[in-house]
């Protein structure tokens, strides 16, 4: 007989930034089965991850007690096979009580030893805002320094260092829904079929209504078939195209003079860079007839209303924030931003970046984008901390990439890793490996025994998202509660426990309840949250920020008087073609391209553990050009091997005519071929972003 739940439990997707709302079925502690719920953003809707990715929660792999790696454990190594049946021989158990004086003490021994900066902290942005909130003001208070990021810096750092540059915020302006009002809608290095679906439907649904759909794009995707114009262009040459559409729309005086004149600063510059970009000049470059880039930049200029979106396609490069400041300086140039149907929105990936970027996970600033090097934002936190004057550190903390670089030389020694597997996620991994490895002291929080925690010295067993309950913050800005539908199992507990007892260790008393007691605080150090109370998200499931004061209802579309810069102006910032880091060369003589598949999360840590969507995408894949495939020799289904000069893998080779030829594209949610060992961890300055999306390789069969 079909088993009835006994319980409906209201939550959102623990998935991508969409934010879909949904119920949670339970009898007996087991999610029976999900359903989509009438939320803002997905309106009954799920895609195939929201509506089966849950079982993973019930896996026999969690993680159930705290482990200690053993004393006769072998070395650690960056350059391990994990063996879950072997696990015993590197850890045992061990009670909370001697798992966490161990895991503090050690912290708190190289603090002592060798100063603030010798630890750092990554959280999640799977996690929730309140243990966001509580992990960044653990890393500022108890270790003493700014050295705590999370996965914002591999995903939109360089779109938020445009963004606040620009235009002073680094959210979205308007909602995904607003396509639904744009007359022209830009999906540029997106491709939200697979990682954003839900979203996608609106897209669809626009375009049947009339919007027209311009994808830029090196590989095509789903939206490509549907879309009035689909520019594919090639690989690594965003500036060249979209200086090219602004040098149009300036020579044929498509600019929108009163907006420049009124709200923007810096235009002069801006023509005055983009007048050596013409359609015919760079056309050559950027693989895109001049006359379609004249006919693509009049569209989106002349229309009543055009919307930018775009994904990791712009910001995974060493140009990035380049990439980002040319679709700013677009919207601006024509005034489409500001209105209901305009503006820029940086589709979000996982569910809660946006939340936890704004809880102050990032190593430059606190809560709601205060500067840690702001003397006036310092001592407000101080204060608000109950902190002495003087007591918080005033030098921004090292980022990502930073911290494994400096985990490498010996400068960082300990690290609390919360809920990120960076063994699978940062470029180099053989490099972050070996970084992890050679820390002395490693202490990993999650629900299973990820690549970064066969690392670690002390694991502590997290609760899965629908064992606890937090707020989370969709791509919209829309904040939406989590609620806890399962008790964790075993020993596991809930994350805001986990992060008090280890401020305890550190010196820290800390009296939190709740997510609504660590949610309280925050609206009174975040503005842009002050109006929301915890009693109107349980009421109203959703607002919208900024919400100013109770009673503001949110404000969905930001930007229609004025922008957050200190002139209330906005900026244009130029910018000039710079090559990727590595290009191809007879050695590696074709380009990776790294990104998800629509049944995978990340670094599949959770979605493998899931039986529909393991069932549906088992083995880790390369997907090549037909032609490509053909002229190794190969056939779809043969095993190929990639590398690069960080690494190598091998994996099954598909046929895919959507990646232009001489590309390979391959998600990296795979840890039998982990791609990130042959990622280039070259940044993005001013985002300190990773080029994932470029790097030379060479393929070859078998
Ligand atoms: Fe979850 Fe995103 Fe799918 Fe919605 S679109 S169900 S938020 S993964």
């Amino acid at each position: 007989a079909l088993a009835v739940p006994d319980k409906q439990v209201e939550s959102v997707c623990p998935y991508c930034g969409v934010g879909c709302q949904l119920t949670y079925n339970v009898k007996d502690n087991r999610i029976l089965f999900v359903e989509g719920r009438n939320g803002p953003a997905n309106q009954g809707r799920l895609c195939v991850k929201g509506r089966y990715g849950f079982d993973y929660a019930h896996h026999p792999q969690r993680l159930t007690r705290p482990l200690v790696r053993r004393a006769d454990a072998p070395p650690k190594s960056g350059d391990f096979a994990m063996d879950p049946e072997r696990v015993s021989d590197v850890f045992r158990e061990a009670s909370w009580e001697e798992a966490l004086a161990l895991a503090g003490g050690k912290l708190a021994a190289i603090r002592d030893a060798h100063g603030p900066r010798a630890l750092a902290g990554f959280g999640s942005a799977k996690g929730s805002n309140e243990e966001a909130y509580l992990f960044q003001k653990l890393v500022r208070t108890g270790f003493g320094s700014n050295n705590v990021d999370h996965c914002t810096r591999l995903c939109h750092a360089s779109s938020v260092a445009a963004l606040l540059e620009g235009i002073g915020s680094g959210a979205v302006s308007n909602p995904v829904k607003d396509v639904m009002k744009a007359e022209v809608v830009v999906l540029i290095g997106a491709n939200p079929a697979v990682n954003h679906p839900v979203a996608a439907t609106w897209i669809k649904n626009a375009v049947k209504q009339g919007t027209k759909l311009i994808v830029c794009d090196p590989r095509r995707s789903d939206l490509s078939r549907i879309a009035h114009r689909f520019l594919q262009f090639q690989p690594d040459t965003d500036v060249a195209l979209l200086n090219a559409m602004m040098h149009v729309i300036v020579t044929e005086g498509l600019v929108d003079r009163n907006f420049i004149a009124s709200r923007t600063i810096g235009y002069e510059e801006l023509a005055a860079n983009v007048a050596e970009f013409s359609p015919e000049a760079m056309a050559p470059i950027c693989g895109i007839e001049a006359d379609t880039i004249r006919a693509v930049a009049r569209q989106y200029a002349a229309s009543r209303a055009s919307m930018i979106l775009w994904g990791m396609g712009i910001s995974q490069h060493v140009h990035g924030t380049d990439n980002a400041r040319c679709l700013i300086a677009l919207a601006l140039m024509t005034g489409q931003i500001g209105r209901p149907g305009t503006g820029l929105h940086p589709l979000r990936g996982q569910n809660n970046v946006q939340g936890a970027s704004d809880a102050g996970l990032i190593p430059m600033m606190y809560p709601d984008y205060q500067r840690v090097a702001e003397p006036a934002a310092k001592a407000r936190f101080e204060s608000a901390w109950g902190l002495s004057p003087g007591t918080l550190d005033d030098k921004p903390g090292l980022t990502v990439v930073e911290v494994m670089d400096a985990a490498k030389s010996g400068e960082v020694k300990g690290m609390y890793i919360m809920g990120e597997n960076p063994a699978m996620s940062d470029p180099d991994a053989n490099h972050a490996r070996a970084a992890l490895a050679s820390l002395e002291h490693l202490v990993v929080q999650d629900i299973f025994l990820t690549e970064t925690a066969y690392l670690a010295d002390v694991i502590l067993p997290a609760s899965a998202f629908p064992e606890k309950t937090g707020s989370f913050t969709n791509t919209d800005r829309m904040v939406q509660i989590g609620r806890q539908a399962l008790e964790p199992p075993g020993e596991a507990r809930q994350e805001l426990w986990i992060i008090q007892q280890m401020a305890q260790r550190l010196g820290l008393d800390w009296q939190y309840g709740g997510a609504a007691d660590v949610f309280a605080e925050m609206r009174q150090v975040m503005p842009s949250i002050a109006g929301i109370t915890w009693e109107r998200l349980e009421r109203e499931h959703a607002v919208t920020y900024p919400c100013l004061a109770e009673g503001d209802p949110g404000t969905p579309v930001v930007f229609t008087e004025d922008f957050p810069r200190e002139s209330g102006r906005a900026r244009f910032v130029p910018a000039d073609i710079i090559p990727a880091d590595e290009r191809p060369d007879a050695e590696y003589p074709q380009v990776l391209i790294t990104g998800r598949q629509l049944e995978h999360w990340h670094t599949g840590s959770m979605t493998r553990r899931t039986a529909v969507l393991d069932a549906l995408e088992p083995d880790p894949v390369a997907l090549v050009h037909p032609l490509d495939l053909a002229a190794l020799g190969g056939k779809p289904g043969d095993v190929v091997t990639i590398a690069s000069r960080r690494g190598q893998v091998s994996l099954y080779a598909r046929a895919d005519e959507s990646s232009p030829r001489g590309a390979v594209f391959v998600p990296f949610c795979y840890y039998e071929a982990a791609i990130n060992k042959l990622t280039n961890p070259a940044l993005d300055p001013f985002g300190k972003i990773p080029e994932f999306k470029y790097c030379a390789i060479k393929l070859t069969l078998g």
